[in-house]
C-alpha cells in the first residue's frame, strides 16, 4: 500500500477561509452593527437573552453607556440573513443557580427564541463565559449544537469542541487589523489549511469606547474579499464541519464515502474536490 494521501477540508465552494461574528445581549447598537455588516455582505451570530429583551437599560458603566434591549417584536426582521442564538433566558450565570434554573435557562430561551424567529435556535453563547461540564451536557440535551466561550485563540484554528469554541479575536485587540491583514492578505502557504476568522464582542461597546471606526474598517475591508472567503454564521460553519467530521474512509483511504447531506469539499496540492451527499469517491495517484 502508497502512503495515505491527506486531502484537508474545504468549505462550500472549494474556499479556505471562513469569516464569523458573534455578538451578545441584543443591544440596541445591534442595528447599527448589523447595518455595517449587511452592506458589506458579512454574516454573524448573535446571542440573545429573550426574557430580558426589551428592557430599558443605561446603568452600566456609570449610566454612560445604554444597554437597553432590542424589543421582541424586532428580533426576526433585525437579524434576518444571520443567526439567533440563545445567550440563557435572564443571562444568568448558569453555574451558580442550581441545574434546576440552569436547564429552564437554557431550554425556555430556546423555545422563545424560536417562538420569535419561526426558525431552529442551536447555537449559544455562555452569560458571563461562565460553564462546567454540566453545563455543556445541558445545551447537549436541549439541542444546541455549540457554544461561545470568552477567551480567544489569536489563530484561525477550528474548534475540536464546539462546546468550547474560541473566537479569533475580541474587537478590542490591539492586533485586529493585522491579524486581518494575516488572514486574508497573509503568506498563501498557510491557506492551504483551512483557516476560521471569528470576531466577537457586544455591539454597546462600540458607544462605550467610540470606536465605531474598529468594526467599520474591519468589515470595510473583509467585505472585499467575499471571493475567497465563505461569510457564514456560527451554526452554518458548525454544520459544515460536523458534517465534514462524519466522511468515511477507507482503511487505506483511497475510498471516502459521504453519508450526509450535505455536498463537502476537499483540496490536496493539486486539486480542489467535491464529495455529493452519498456518494464515493476514489482518491486517483
Ligand atoms: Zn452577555
Amino acid at each position: 500500500m502508497k502512503e495515505p494521501r491527506i486531502d484537508l477540508m474545504r468549505f462550500p465552494g472549494g474556499l479556505s477561509k471562513a469569516l464569523t461574528f458573534s455578538y451578545d445581549d441584543g443591544v440596541l447598537q445591534d442595528k447599527r452593527l448589523l447595518a455595517i455588516l449587511n452592506r458589506n455582505g458579512l454574516k454573524g451570530t448573535f446571542n440573545l437573552g429573550s426574557a430580558v429583551l426589551g428592557k430599558i437599560e443605561r446603568n452600566a458603566f456609570g449610566g454612560a453607556v445604554d444597554i437597553s434591549k432590542v424589543a421582541p417584536g424586532e428580533v426576526a426582521e433585525l437579524y434576518a440573513g444571520h443567526e439567533v442564538a440563545g445567550h440563557g433566558l435572564f443571562h444568568s450565570s448558569l453555574t451558580g443557580i442550581g441545574s434546576g434554573a440552569a436547564l429552564y435557562e437554557i431550554i425556555e430561551d430556546r423555545k422563545r427564541l424560536e417562538d420569535l424567529t419561526g426558525g431552529l435556535v442551536r447555537g449559544f453563547a455562555y452569560p458571563f463565559g461562565v460553564f462546567d461540564e454540566d453545563v455543556k451536557q445541558m445545551l447537549k440535551y436541549a439541542g444546541y449544537e455549540y457554544a461561545r466561550i470568552v477567551p480567544t485563540t489569536g489563530t484561525f484554528a477550528i474548534p475540536n469542541d464546539f462546546y468550547e469554541w474560541s473566537g479569533t479575536a475580541h474587537h478590542n485587540d490591539p492586533n485586529l487589523m493585522q491579524l486581518a491583514h494575516d488572514f486574508f492578505e497573509g503568506d498563501k502557504r498557510m491557506a492551504f489549511h483551512p483557516q476560521l476568522f471569528y470576531l466577537w464582542g457586544h455591539a454597546y461597546e462600540f458607544d462605550q469606547h467610540d470606536n465605531w471606526n474598529v468594526i467599520e474598517d474591519f468589515a470595510d475591508y473583509a467585505g472585499q474579499f467575499g471571493e475567497s472567503t465563505w461569510f457564514a454564521t456560527n451554526i452554518e460553519i458548525c454544520d459544515y464541519v460536523k458534517s465534514f467530521r462524519k466522511l468515511i474512509y477507507s482503511a487505506d483511504a483511497s475510498h471516502i464515502y459521504n453519508p450526509t447531506c450535505t455536498t463537502l469539499w476537499l483540496a490536496n496540492r493539486f486539486d480542489v474536490y467535491k464529495i455529493e451527499p452519498g456518494e464515493t469517491v476514489t482518491i486517483k495517484e
